[in-house]
């Protein structure tokens, strides 16, 4: 059967190398130049450090077990490092105190009142079996559950935001529960930070395409597809953003919001912060990463910080110079002072779909048979992270392959 996979993200990449491992002719059609999509290594400049910067720091998790098959079958497994969560959150003194997964560790966080923290550990266990009212944000659900405003903004905050991309009064308390229940109320194991050692560009796009060339598949980058009718193949996975995707299927354009991620990357002359990752409480800078030490290439001197703000249209508006001040200057406020020797903006103002109470997402069937939708923001249960693309792409995949095989028995 010849395959068509228009869109060369992690779900595109996922459903193809499942089709052609099945033994089907696969062609991938990727509009940009480069495989990966939202997973990125910035076009380079002259004067950026090494290793060059992504379009975002990314971070898995443990329970992301999807994903890091995805990575072992395309020979990048051990092109992350794994560590039990243990997440040191500064507040604005600069005291610290770290998010770990248990109890102790729990009533210890000391950002929160004693009355604070003594229910943490009992609303961690009530999300157990919660249920969440429809239109219902997962700030109210916390608060229904006795959890304060401090609480959510010191604590739930911290973790909910960078997993789904808004804060958790903003986030439907479903998405909310399935995260703290998969990641936090799991085998221990789930909660473990899981971070790229390579440029994402590399160990993704780069990596996947050369998997697929190695099994035969054809991969052809700059070919953006403007309609399924142009393609020459029996079966499509269209793996395309929301609008592009409706577009392609003739539908009106989904009902789905965006969320935008900003990441500032920045080279001070001296070292600022003492650990490869931190959350920062009441800053623009939500979390802060030490590129040079996660990647094992240090600069020469100094530290080449990474730091991500996430669902955060408000600084899509602050422009260049600004913004790097602003970022620079709430670090350096809070750490100690540096010089900046380097800076580098990413905005991604279509990072995920926005997983607001009452949203839908459409799933992998349409219309047609023998064509399969997929895409981190479809309805794989999971929010749009890259574990879901990975899910989509496969569950594509294996739509393709069954719709195939019920016409053959037919
Ligand atoms: C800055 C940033 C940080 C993030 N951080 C994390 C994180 O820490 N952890 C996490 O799990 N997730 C994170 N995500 C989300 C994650 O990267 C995405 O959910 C996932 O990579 C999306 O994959 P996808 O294949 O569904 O879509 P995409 O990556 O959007 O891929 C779709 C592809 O289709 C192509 N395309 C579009 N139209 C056409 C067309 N007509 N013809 C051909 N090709 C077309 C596009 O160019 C694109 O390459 C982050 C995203 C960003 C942007």
């Amino acid at each position: 059967m010849k395959v068509a996979v228009v869109g060369g993200g992690l779900a595109g990449l996922a459903s193809a190398l499942d089709l052609v491992d099945a033994g089907h002719a696969v062609t991938v059609l990727e509009a940009r130049p480069t495989l990966g999509g939202a997973v990125q290594t910035l076009p380079e400049r002259e004067g950026d450090p090494e290793p060059p910067p992504d379009n975002g720091q990314h971070i898995a998790l443990g329970c992301f077990t999807e994903y890091l098959g995805f990575l072992d079958r395309i020979g990048e497994g051990e092109s992350v490092l794994r560590e039990r969560l243990a997440l040191p959150v500064l507040d604005e003194n600069g005291k610290v105190a770290a998010i770990e997964p248990s109890l102790p560790a729990l009533l210890r966080y000391g950002h929160l009142s004693l009355r604070d923290r003594v229910r943490l550990p009992v609303t961690t266990l009530r999300l157990r079996s919660a249920q969440s009212h429809p239109k219902e944000t997962f700030g109210q659900l916390l608060r229904r559950l006795g959890e304060t405003d401090s609480s959510i903004n010191g604590f739930w905050d911290v973790f909910i935001r960078p997993a789904l991309n808004l804060r958790c009064d903003e986030v439907d308390a479903g998405a909310g529960l399935f995260t703290v229940r998969t990641a936090l109320l799991g085998p221990r194991s789930n909660s473990d930070l899981i971070l790229p050692t390579r440029p994402l560009g590399r160990m993704h796009g780069d990596a996947a395409g050369a998997a697929l060339e190695a099994t035969g598949a054809t991969v052809l980058t700059e070919a953006r597809v403007s309609s399924l009718d142009e393609l020459d193949a029996d079966s499509v996975v269209v793996a395309v953003p929301p609008r592009e995707s409706a577009r392609l299927f003739g539908e009106a354009d989904p009902a789905l919001e965006d969320s935008p991620i900003v990441s500032v990357h920045l080279w001070f002359d001296r070292p600022l912060l003492e650990h490869p990752l931190a959350a920062l409480l009441g800053s623009d800078a939500h979390w802060v990463f030490d590129r040079g030490s996660l990647t094992g290439s240090r600069p020469e001197r100094g530290q080449y910080l990474t730091v991500v703000s996430s669902g955060v249209p408000e600084l899509l508006e602050v422009r260049g110079r600004e913004l790097v001040e602003r970022i620079a200057g709430q670090l350096t406020e809070r750490l100690g002072h540096a010089e900046l020797l380097w800076s580098r903006i990413s905005r991604e103002p279509y990072a995920t779909v926005a997983l607001r109470p009452g949203v839908e997402r459409p799933g992998v069937e349409t219309a047609r048979p023998n064509v399969a939708r997929a895409g981190a923001w479809t309805d794989t249960g999971w929010p749009a992270t890259m574990e879901s693309a990975v899910r989509s792409g496969r569950a594509a995949a294996q739509h393709i392959l069954s719709s195939a095989s019920a016409r053959v028995t037919a």
